[in-house]
């Protein structure tokens, strides 16, 4: 049951001459706006740091594209207490109010779209048509979790004769959103606007690298009429003073999405209970994938190569959903396998913002170096088919396509978020949703096949958050195709989805004898 969300946003049709003209107008703008400092905002105020930090465009490194302000961990302790403060009137603010609220930024975003997209590629070296489809994804997600919010705030009547019963939903308390750096748009604004909608007071830690569009997402809410200290922008140190917000005892919910080695540190910081705390925390947390695309001997094989290609190297695979195994039946691989290297082949790859621009760089320079370590360990364990040569300045890693991985192979099993394919080998359906179904993840698959009784097998039996039958595994839509996995990919529900609001609330049962 259920209905399509009715007020998606559409992406650009960049076919049109204005649209492309408009979108690079708003570069040119941008790019006069480089270099500003942005400080953290405490109870609606921007607040001096000690601690600084250069946010670059990492295809030009040297192109400094803001300097952020690091929260101090007095800062944060007293961003908590504003957090607190602001919290009995939010959430008593009619859940119509809050929604209408979030509308408006997602309006404000529209509005925005080709200057959000211009910040994006400079500051995380995404390409404009991606960016575009991003800025939808938050306009999406402002949209669809006020129209949830609405629709839960309904609550339910359990009545029976001489008694109500009445059952509804009321906020958590304060949320710390830790956002990553790959979608710096749509999922800070998902986390922090779903916690937002449900009453909570919210406080935004985005990934460093990419605080810069963050504090344009702040910027919005409080354009939009978020009160002070209701939302709070907090970059800051993950590791300490980020730390210190997770194990603060007056918060209560920790949304986060990134690597499996922070969200697991999350989940277990989070669990101990501090001093003065009288509550359990909740942690949702949005980790990796190794994700496997099969290919069996009845798949449309132009079909199959367009989806790989562009689930692999769609900015330069570092999306938690990218395609980083292909997994072929025998009886196709040779024919796949080349039709595959000569289309990576033939991906352009550049800077972001240059218009003719496919793959783009990867976020930093240490981004590049470990996704390097993982090519020298591919090499030394697998036949290398494709490698792109890529621009020397930048942290730019050409796509690279590893034929005959072995299913237990480093590169077949860690996730590597870059532009790196492993090719796997097998020889029959079974055997390709063992291999499929053989890592900690289970985030995103995909089956390219015309054969029915394949199509049902995985189905039933593939185990992904998302499965995509004869498509790409990435680019999930708000309400369309809500996002998340599960096993080491994660804990709690999906991005976009039904029941993603409802995690930031707590249900009540009020009965009464009348
Ligand atoms: N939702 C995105 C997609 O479907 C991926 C999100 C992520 O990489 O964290 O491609």
């Amino acid at each position: 049951h259920g209905e399509a969300f009715p007020d998606a946003a559409p992406d650009t049709d960049f076919a049109e001459a204005q649209a492309r003209q408009n979108a690079w107008d708003a570069l040119k703008q941008v790019r006069q706006n480089l270099g500003n400092t942005y400080l953290p905002i405490v109870n609606g105020e921007p607040v001096n740091t000690i601690d600084r930090v250069d946010s670059v465009n990492p295809s030009n490194p040297e192109e400094v594209i803001g300097t952020i302000g690091l929260l101090s961990l007095e800062q944060g302790d007293r961003a908590i207490a504003a957090a607190k403060a602001a919290l009995p009137a939010w959430r008593r603010t009619p859940a119509s109010e809050r929604a209408a609220i979030l509308r408006k930024a997602g309006d404000l975003m529209e509005r925005r779209r080709f200057h959000l997209c211009a910040w994006m590629m400079l500051e995380v070296g995404k390409p404009l048509r991606e960016c575009d489809a991003e800025v939808t994804e938050a306009i999406d997600f402002c949209r669809y979790y006020a129209e949830q919010m609405e629709a839960i705030d309904r609550g339910y009547n359990f009545d029976v004769a001489g008694e109500t019963d009445r059952y509804h939903y009321q906020p958590r308390g304060i949320t710390v959103v830790i956002s990553p750096w790959n979608f710096p748009l749509a999922i800070p604004t998902g986390m922090t606007v779903a916690s937002l909608v449900a009453g909570n007071c919210t406080l935004l830690k985005p990934a460093e690298v990419s605080s810069v569009i963050a504090a344009q997402i702040a910027e919005i809410l409080v354009e939009a009429g978020i009160p002070p200290a209701v939302f709070q922008y907090v970059p800051c140190k993950g590791s300490t003073v980020g730390a210190h917000l997770v194990k603060h005892p007056d918060v209560n919910t920790i949304a986060f999405t990134g690597s499996q080695e922070v969200g697991c540190r999350i989940y277990a910081d989070a669990a101990i209970l501090q001093p003065g705390q009288k509550h359990l925390k909740r942690v949702i947390a949005e980790m990796g994938g190794k994700n496997g695309v099969i290919i069996d001997e009845s798949a449309d094989l132009d079909q199959a190569v367009a989806g790989v290609v562009q689930s692999a190297f769609g900015y330069s695979g570092q999306k938690c959903s990218a395609c980083s195994r292909a997994i072929v039946l025998d009886a196709v691989y040779d024919t796949f396998v080349a039709r595959l290297c000569e289309a990576t082949r033939s991906l352009n790859v550049g800077p972001a913002e240059d218009p003719s621009t496919q793959v783009g760089p990867t976020i930093d320079a240490t981004a590049r170096d470990r996704i390097g370590e993982y090519i020298a360990k591919g090499k030394a364990e697998a036949q290398v088919l494709v490698e792109v040569p890529a621009p020397e300045t930048g942290y730019f890693v050409g796509p690279i396509v590893f034929g005959e991985v072995k299913p237990e192979a480093a590169i077949a099993q860690e996730e590597i978020f870059g532009p790196v394919l492993a090719v796997i080998r097998a020889r029959d359906f079974d055997e390709a949703l063992a291999i499929a179904n053989g890592t900690n993840y289970a985030l995103t698959g995909g089956l390219y096949s015309r054969t029915p009784s394949h199509i049902e097998r995985a189905k039933a039996e593939f185990e992904v958050g998302n499965l995509y039958i004869n498509r790409g595994i990435t680019g999930a839509i708000v309400s369309r195709q809500p996002f998340g996995g599960f096993k080491l990919s994660g804990v709690g529900s999906k991005a976009g989805g039904p029941d993603y609001v409802l995690q930031f609330l707590e249900p009540r049962t009020i009965t009464e004898n009348v």
